[in-house]
């Protein structure tokens, strides 16, 4: 029987063991991570008003629930176990963790107190557990034109009584509810912005923010949804968001804080007072340097963003997933059966937190939520491990 451990259970690694499940049926499959609960980037990156984009989290329930997938929490590859033991034990192991560190803005004044990476403050927004607050001011400048700026608009905007539904904090709530003025930069024009023409419009449904689009030029679908979006001025606004376009970052202004960013196109500037600077122009981190089947040497592949680089949204993690699966059904069908797998990872790892035990906590965190909200997330680790290990289960 093949032993495939993945490391990372976000949806790169969920993705990568049902397609093995598929491939490999005889094979025993483990999927470790540096967390005690599963699904990465859709738990603590995807935003807390978007529960839609969160369900693909049901699919991935049935590997634990019905596939003998096996989930070993709270185990930090480098840390808990090395990668050496890990391939000991096993015939395969994928490397799925991902890559979500901030690109940094590399201008003048961007590690200033009120500098915040889209990454620091979406993990605070969603309780990624141990992380410090964020401190959100009035005046907001997020630069960046993905969707990942949308979300941090969209999130910033709202009013406390439109996250019905969401699993945002109130604690969270509290660090964005502040905000009076949003300027969205992008360096490039309207036409080649990234945003989702879908999450463009949904702004238009903000009940407490006026919007003004400004420098908007060429045509397409970001465009006309940018268009439908200007002049949207609900009756008692108490927020205005303004896009930008074609802007260049030139520096941050500030001396113990940030108070002002100060962007180029050309000879003009335009210099936009504020207390906060939200970056959201992408992550960064090494790529271990797989081949276009996600193998990286005998034994070890890589898929997802770590695989890739961080580009993507969930679904585009699918074929990745399917191309490294493939791979590894072919190179263990030359491989000698006879590695202890998830036997030995019990004994390496005896304190993993297992499916049963972030179903307690899953259950725990639905069952004592605020009204109005689905889930109140657990924010700290230990007291994650304690619930899991009140259960006693494994
Ligand atoms: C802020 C934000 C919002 C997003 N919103 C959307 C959206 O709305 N819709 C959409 O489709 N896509 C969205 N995406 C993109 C989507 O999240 C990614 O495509 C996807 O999560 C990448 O999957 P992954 O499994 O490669 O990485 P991740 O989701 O980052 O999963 C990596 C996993 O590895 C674990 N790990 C890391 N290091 C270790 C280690 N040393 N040992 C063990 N485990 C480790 C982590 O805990 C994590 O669980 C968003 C991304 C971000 C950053």
């Amino acid at each position: 029987m093949p032993q495939i451990a993945i490391v990372g259970a976000g949806p790169s690694g969920c993705f990568t063991a049902q397609a093995l499940a598929k491939l490999l049926p005889e094979a025993r499959i483990d999927i470790l991570d540096a967390l005690p609960v599963p699904y990465g980037l859709i738990r603590y990156g995807v935003a807390p008003d978007h529960q839609g984009t969160k369900t693909v989290i049901r699919q991935f329930e049935r590997l634990f629930e019905r596939q003998g997938v096996g989930f070993f929490g709270d185990v930090r590859l480098g840390e808990t176990v090395t990668l050496d033991a890990l391939q000991g034990l096993y015939d395969a192991v994928v490397l799925a963790t991902g890559l979500s560190a901030d690109r940094r803005l590399g201008v003048k004044g961007d590690d200033l107190p009120g500098v915040l990476g889209s990454g620091a403050v979406t993990r605070a927004f969603n309780d990624y557990p141990d992380t410090a607050p964020v401190s959100i001011g009035e005046q907001v400048v997020i630069v960046g034109n993905g969707n990942v700026a949308v979300d941090l608009v969209r999130l910033l905007a709202k009013g406390a009584g439109e996250f019905h539904g969401s699993d945002l904090s109130e604690a969270a709530a509290g660090q964005c509810g502040r905000v009076r003025r949003i300027d969205v930069v992008g360096r490039s024009p309207s036409d080649q912005a990234k945003f989702d023409p879908v999450m463009i419009r949904e702004l238009g449904r903000l009940e407490q923010a006026a919007i003004h689009v400004h420098g908007l030029s060429g045509e397409g679908k970001v465009v006309e949804a940018l268009e439908h979006l200007q002049g949207h001025a609900p009756d008692g606004a108490t927020r205005e968001i303004h896009f930008h376009f074609g802007w260049t970052p030139e520096e941050i202004e500030g001396q113990a804080h940030v108070t002002a960013a100060r962007f180029r196109q050309g000879d003009a500037r335009l210099v936009l007072p504020c207390d906060t600077v939200l970056t959201a122009i992408g992550f960064e981190g090494t790529t271990p340097g797989a081949d276009a089947e996600g193998n990286i040497g005998p034994g070890l592949y890589a898929t997802g963003w770590l695989k890739r680089g961080p580009r993507g949204t969930i679904p585009e993690n699918r074929a990745d997933a399917q191309a490294v699966a493939a791979r590894i059904a072919a190179d263990l069908a030359t491989v000698p059966a006879g590695k202890p797998g998830r036997d030995g990872l019990l004994d390496l790892v005896p304190q993993a937190v297992h499916y049963a035990q972030w179903q307690n906590i899953d259950a725990a965190e639905r069952a004592d939520c605020p009204e109005g909200r689905v889930r109140q997330k657990i924010a700290t680790k230990a007291r994650m491990l304690a619930i899991a290990q009140q259960t006693g289960e494994s």
